[in-house]
């Protein structure tokens, strides 16, 4: 059997590129506006110093990556992770240009990130390294020119800590109308009901309208998820509902299977409370390979970069990869899951329900609007089918793959508005 390695993500920036130079050059994209957006437009890098509750201080390392804002202010999400730097914030930065191009919402790209592994501070100390990044970023962020949002283990508390030191920085007069700044807030603190499960919802959504296009019955699919956070987790849940039946989740902590299925509610319950899925009681720990050679219908990796590989991709034994997870599949692993006629909803796609409900939510706070979970709902289901649909029809008209053809989409109105305005002088 092949032994499966757990690759760190040198080079994420460079699978962007590739994808890039495959849609650029099938769409023939025009050479100049090929040149602009292969570049990012600012690279925030900070290295500030927080207190630690014992009284010593020390220094963390910050990024901010805006890649592109032409159709719109920057927007992304902060991530606080040990593996964090700057090759890895750039392609975040730019799968979310495309993502919003993708999906016509009105925004550029961003991300960024704190070099760091959360779960060795305290709370007091995560509050007080959050602020104190939020104080350097200063003018980098605001809510019509940069739009934070949560990503790997940022939440609504942290994105609420943000608002509040952001806002306790510009004159009073101006904070009520400021709160936009920041999304994936808590609800009571001007969030959108819906944005907490936005992304695994948007999942969901494009797994059913796969399903639907190839007659199979949700109710009679099996799944595998890798990350069971906030995408994975709402995912799952999500999808059980249909009653399909969830076999098997990968996380930090471990690898739990159970053929007969696992109750992913129950699962919730028993992660919130232990941290992880290791120890999920009823489940069998299993090794990586067996993990990813697992025979399910559907696979949702959702978790971090590069994890379906040239070493994992021959494992697999599923119909589909619906990428909850920005950039889990590598060049290599794209050309192997097409080899073995595997399906791939692409991560641009298939998770921009959480950018989605965030500009609903932006939206919501400078319309002073309280939606119902209805509305919220109704409308990132008809915005991310309608990105479905083109990218299905792109794929149809230059005979290529999901991902390519997502690009094509994204880079199509991208070229559009440059063309239309020119640059500058
Ligand atoms: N971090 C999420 C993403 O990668 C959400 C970004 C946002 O809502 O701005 O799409």
């Amino acid at each position: 059997m092949v032994k499966v390695m757990t690759k760190t993500k040198i080079g994420v920036y460079e699978n962007v590129k590739q994808q890039f130079a495959k849609a650029s050059d099938l769409m023939e994209l025009d050479s100049d506006v090929r040149e602009i957006l292969s570049k990012t437009t600012n690279e925030i890098i900070i290295n500030f110093p927080v207190k630690m509750d014992d009284g010593h201080i020390e220094i963390f390392t910050g990024y901010r990556v805006q890649h592109n804002n032409a159709l719109g202010p920057y927007k992304g999400g902060l991530r606080f992770h040990p593996m964090v730097n700057l090759d890895e914030v750039r392609a975040l930065a730019t799968w979310m240009t495309w993502k919003g191009a993708l999906t016509s919402i009105p925004f550029g790209g961003a991300k960024g990130g704190i070099q760091m592994d959360p779960s060795k501070y305290s709370q007091s100390e995560l509050e007080r390294i959050t602020r104190r990044f939020t104080f350097a970023l200063g003018n980098n962020i605001g809510p019509e020119y940069d739009i934070p949002a949560p990503d790997v283990n940022t939440n609504p508390q942290i994105m609420a800590w943000i608002l509040d030191t952001y806002l306790s920085t510009i004159p009073p007069h101006e904070r009520q109308r400021c709160i936009h700044v920041v999304t994936g807030k808590p609800v009571e603190s001007g969030g959108s009901i819906g944005r907490n499960k936005a992304t695994g919802q948007g999942v969901v959504f494009t797994i059913e309208q796969w399903a639907q296009d190839h007659h199979f019955d949700l109710s009679n699919v099996t799944y595998i998820i890798q990350g069971f956070g906030n995408v994975g987790s709402w995912a799952a849940r999500l999808l059980g509902r249909h009653g399909s039946k969830l076999i098997a989740v990968e996380d930090i902590t471990g690898i739990i299977m159970n053929t007969d299925g696992i109750d992913p509610e129950e699962l919730d319950a028993y992660v919130k409370e232990n941290g992880g899925v290791k120890g999920y009681p009823k489940s069998e720990p299993i090794d990586k390979d067996t993990f990813f050679g697992l025979e399910a219908d559907i696979f949702i990796p959702a978790a971090l970069e590069n994890q379906i590989t040239a070493e994992t991709a021959p494992l697999l034994n599923v119909k589909l990869v619906a990428e909850g997870a920005n950039g889990p599949t590598n060049t290599d692993g794209d050309i192997i899951l097409k080899k073995k006629g595997i399906d791939l909803i692409p991560d641009i796609l298939c998770n921009s329900g959480g950018v989605i409900v965030s500009y609903f939510e932006w939206l919501q706070n400078k319309r002073s609007e309280k939606w119902e979970l209805e509305k919220v709902d109704s409308k990132l289901y008809k915005k991310i089918i309608a990105a479905y649909g083109k990218v299905q029809n792109v794929t149809e008209k230059y005979s290529t793959d999901w991902r390519t053809a997502a690009y094509i989409v994204a880079l199509s109105s991208l070229e559009k508005v440059y063309k239309e305005r020119g640059i500058f002088p």
